[in-house]
Formats: structure tokens, C-alpha cells, sequence
């Protein structure tokens, strides 16, 4: 890591049998925070989802013990029981776990799950956020989410119907808000979203982007309308992870992406 200027507040000890629940940020390992990297150099445990880039490991210490407790394929390959176990017994044993999430740990990813399996557990541990994807998806598109004259709100959503029963969202009401959407893991149900916001009071030619695995090297846009969206994610042949940006300031794209200097 770059050195750091005295003036610079100290990056904390991480003691042991203590847990750092972190979020690593979309994908590129340029876009962890300070605190991230430090707790990857410090940790003995890392225990880690599917999402988080290889490349960010590396920066683990010699000797660390590296879990993967993610998904695969949609679907569960940990239970989230088994994770929460896991993270307690190794940091009653007094390792230095760091719980390692893609994007930001308490957005759409069970991490307010795993920080109260910490408290009832008795487990002291740290919060350290992360960019979420969607909002780095965005950026890294050229989509300002807000637009002064535009919109003043903008609503992060999960797409997918959860498999745990989780009730279903209310895309007409969504739509009436009349502010920009950021669809996460809106694959599976994209024909139902965009009819369902249609509904609701959306015009098809809303302009949407499609991010396919935002910073990383397959990182694909695509821009269309809602009455589209599904079809030109077919037609793309997009995949998961992707975000999708449903609203006005999406049209603010063509001109600002004029100008983006390349992402490497
Ligand atoms: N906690 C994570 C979200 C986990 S849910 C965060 O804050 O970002 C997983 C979903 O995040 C994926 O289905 C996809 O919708 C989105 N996602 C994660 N990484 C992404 C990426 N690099 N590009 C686009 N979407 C991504």
C-alpha cells in the first residue's frame, strides 16, 4: 500500500478474536478502501463470497487461511447458518477474521444477518464499508445517479424474488416514485420487472443500462429502453453479476461517456 502521510489518521489494530465484516468493493482491487486492504494484510481468517476478485486476495499474509463461503450458480453452496458458525468459532478461537464481501457488506448481502449472529454471539466486531455495485456500476457507465434537474432519489432494489420466501416487490409503486431504479440480481425476473414498472406508470422508452460485472474485464454496457430491456439482455447474451439502471439520467450517458477516458 502507498505510505501515508503523518497527518493521516492510523489504520486500527485488528485484535485478535475480533471480526471485520468489509466490503470489497464491485470487483477491481483498486476499488477497495484503505481499510479493506489493511484488514486483508492483517487477518488470519479471511472468509470470503464468490464475488470478491481473486486478485484481492492476494493481498492476504503468508500463512493466511483462506475460506470460500459464497454461492454458486444461484445456488447455496454455504448456508448462511453454517457461515455465521464458521465466523464465530474461528474468532473464539482468537483468529483475526475478516468477513469479506463484494460491494458493501449491508447492501443486499446478509451482512446485518452476520453482524447480529455477532452481537447475540458476543463477538466484537467492525463495520467497514465498501462501494456497492450498483452505484459503481453506474459511475464507471457514465450515469450521474442524481441529476439536479432531473431527480432527487434514487431506489437501490433486489430484482430477484428471494428463494427464502421474501415477499415480492411492488414494482407499480416503484415506478410511481418517478425515480431512478438500480436493479440488483434483476436477471431472472427482467420480463416480469419491466412489464410490472410498465404498469405502473413507466413509459417504455425509459432509458435503462445494463452493467455486466462493472469493473472488471468483461464489463459490458448496454442501453435501451424498458419495453426492451429484457430482449436486449437476451440478445447480449448478459450475465450475472449485472445492475440495471432504469430512469431519466440514464440519458445523460451519451455525452458523458463521450468524454471517459478507458477503465484499465
Ligand atoms: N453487497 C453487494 C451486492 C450483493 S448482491 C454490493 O453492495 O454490491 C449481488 C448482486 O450485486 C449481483 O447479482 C449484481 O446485481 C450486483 N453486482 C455485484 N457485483 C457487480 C458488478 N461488478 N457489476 C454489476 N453488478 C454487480
Amino acid at each position: 500500500m502507498m505510505p501515508l502521510p503523518p497527518s493521516f489518521p492510523a489504520l486500527p489494530p485488528f485484535p485478535p478474536g475480533e471480526v471485520w465484516l468489509t466490503g470489497a468493493g464491485p470487483g477491481d482491487p483498486r476499488l477497495l478502501t484503505l481499510l479493506a486492504a489493511h484488514a486483508l494484510r492483517s487477518a488470519d481468517d479471511i472468509v470470503h463470497d464468490a464475488l470478491v476478485d481473486p486478485r484481492v486476495l492476494d493481498l492476504a499474509r503468508d500463512g493466511a487461511s483462506i475460506v470460500y463461503a459464497g454461492k454458486r450458480g444461484g445456488r447455496a453452496s454455504s448456508r448462511q447458518s453454517d457461515i455465521n458458525e464458521l465466523v464465530i468459532a474461528r474468532a473464539r478461537r482468537g483468529r483475526r477474521v475478516l468477513r469479506l464481501k463484494g460491494g458493501d457488506p449491508f447492501v443486499f448481502g446478509r451482512g446485518g444477518e452476520e453482524a447480529l449472529a455477532l452481537v447475540r454471539a458476543g463477538i466484537r466486531f467492525r463495520v467497514i464499508p465498501g462501494v456497492t455495485a450498483g452505484i459503481a456500476a453506474a459511475s464507471l457507465a457514465g450515469i450521474p445517479l442524481t441529476a439536479r434537474e432531473i431527480n432527487h432519489a434514487v431506489v437501490l432494489v433486489a430484482g430477484h424474488r428471494a428463494a427464502d420466501g421474501a415477499s415480492a416487490v411492488d414494482w407499480q409503486a416503484l415506478a410511481r416514485t418517478g425515480q431512478p431504479l438500480v436493479l440488483y440480481m434483476p436477471m431472472a425476473q427482467l420480463d416480469e420487472i419491466s412489464a410490472g414498472l410498465r404498469r405502473g406508470g413507466l413509459a417504455g422508452d425509459t432509458p435503462c443500462a445494463i452493467i455486466q460485472a462493472a469493473s472488471t474485464d468483461v464489463q459490458a454496457i448496454v442501453v435501451t429502453r424498458l419495453s426492451e430491456v429484457a430482449g436486449a439482455a437476451r440478445a447480449h447474451a448478459i450475465s450475472s453479476p449485472a445492475v440495471i439502471v432504469v430512469g431519466d439520467t440514464v440519458g445523460l450517458r451519451h455525452e458523458i461517456a463521450s468524454g471517459l477516458a478507458g477503465w484499465t
